[in-house]
């Protein structure tokens, strides 16, 4: 081995830096530089503000890989990418076009609307601002309306006090995966409702804390248990609770001073996280959580869904399968979805929001790993149907394949809001209209 820039006799990085990144402790504190990706994958090389602000290309030089770690040691000080990552095409088109069929009135800007995905068919719940739920078929173009749901107020506390955290109240439907429960709650609120589509009857109202809650979407979500539909919802800030949409029965009672007590000591099984939006994976084993750490941190976690119902109650807490994916510093509201019955693809690369590159990264819930990070997937929504992981950009839908990287298709003009698995479908209401294309499969 030779000597190299550095001074050292080690082994080169792929990472190369600006001289002003270097030093016999790593960079000097608080420096701030750029990743420069070099258009192979997401590589790239670092540079300090100042050079990147030159406006002439950086002289780079080639480090080992002990000063390149110690250049990035501290991600705070990362400001930005530059150039562009290479996206790898595999172009392969993909199944139809848009359909479009004009909807009522009444649906064409709805509070909500959601895939009711009992069944292979074509249809829609929707929440009007009427607050009826109103069950809308593509394919006839029928609808009728099932309920009406009566959310009680909200009266979590908003402090405003970081302009850049929408502290709107947003009414947010779920519908449970047999299509039978609806639940309509508070995103950035603390208020919800249950309803049976059936009967029209509500069955449970919810409460989900009031806690620093006004940041984090409502978590909840539905998921099948030995056959029958159960509802994962936050009860209290840093505690979500399973149970029954039918009879509001409790599934994961647990002592709740082993957790905390009314007086706010920290119990046993002590939680510091903030619950969020929450992805039940494809055959209902997993659920993943997008929850605040604290503040500025957002934390994917992971853990065994079928555990916690029939193992440990305390395994959303502290259980052993829970494991944290990744941090990163303000991302309250980017997506998860998942890409097999392990895998879950999180929207953004990078540790802080305003520089995450866009591009997924995959992992496996099993073990914690990441198996896959590719650069491209953008814009606030990912599908994924075993196949193929969907994702809207600029210019439209763009088709991933997640097991490799590659694009292998665009829909542009097609920007899609929602996805029915059952269905194998996208839709997207533009203009009044109903919008749906296929997907390549069922997960
Ligand atoms: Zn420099
Ligand atoms: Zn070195």
């Amino acid at each position: 081995m030779d000597v190299l820039p550095c001074g050292h006799v080690a082994r080169a990085s792929r990472v190369r830096l600006c001289r002003h990144l270097l030093g016999p402790d790593g960079p000097p504190d608080d420096i701030e530089y750029v990743r420069v990706l070099t258009g192979r994958g997401i590589e790239y090389d670092l540079c300090c503000r100042t050079c990147d602000r030159a406006g002439t290309a950086p002289e780079l030089l080639v480090v080992c890989e002990g000063c390149a770690f110690r250049a990035e040691e501290d991600e705070t000080g990362m400001v930005g990418w530059r150039g562009r990552p290479e996206i790898r095409e595999r172009p392969e088109g993909h199944r139809g076009e848009p359909a479009r069929l004009r909807l009522p009135p009444a649906l064409r800007r709805p509070l909500d609307w959601a895939a009711l995905p009992g069944t292979d068919r074509a249809t829609y719940l929707f929440l009007t601002a009427r607050r009826d739920l109103v069950r809308f078929d593509a394919l006839s173009g029928r609808f009728q309306r099932l309920a009406t749901v009566s959310v009680p107020d909200d009266t979590v506390e908003r402090p405003a006090r970081r302009v850049e955290i929408s502290l709107r109240l947003r009414p947010h439907l779920h519908v449970s995966r047999s299509g039978r429960y609806a639940a309509v709650v508070n995103d950035h609120g603390s208020r919800g409702a249950v309803v049976d589509l059936r009967t029209g009857r509500t069955t449970m109202t919810l409460d989900g804390g009031h806690y620093g809650t006004h940041i984090m979407p409502f978590a909840l979500a539905f998921a099948t248990h030995q056959g029958r539909d159960v509802m994962v919802h936050r009860t209290a800030s840093n505690r979500l609770d399973v149970s029954d949409p039918a009879t509001g029965d409790l599934l994961t009672a647990r002592d709740a001073t082993r957790q905390d007590d009314p007086e706010g000591r920290r119990g046993e099984h002590h939680l510091t996280y903030w619950h969020g939006a929450l992805r039940i994976s494809p055959d209902g084993r997993w659920i993943a959580d997008n929850g605040r750490l604290g503040y500025p941190g957002v934390g994917t976690t992971v853990w065994d869904l079928r555990r916690w119902l029939e193992e440990n109650p305390f395994e959303s807490e502290d259980g052993p399968s829970r494991r944290s994916l990744c941090v990163r510093d303000y991302a309250w509201n980017r997506p998860v979805c998942w890409v097999s019955e392990s895998l879950v693809a999180v929207f953004g690369i990078g540790s802080d929001d305003e520089t995450l590159l866009d591009g997924v990264r995959v992992f496996d819930a099993s073990t914690g790993t990441e198996t896959l990070t590719f650069p491209g997937p953008s814009g606030d929504v990912l599908f994924a149907d075993g196949r193929r992981l969907y994702s809207d950009g600029d210019e439209g839908l763009q088709i991933w394949d997640p097991s490799t990287g590659e694009r292998t298709a665009s829909v542009p003009g097609f920007h899609p809001r929602r996805h029915h698995p059952r269905a194998a479908e996208l839709a997207a209401i533009q203009d009044g209209d109903l919008v749906r294309l296929p997907t390549a499969g069922r997960p």
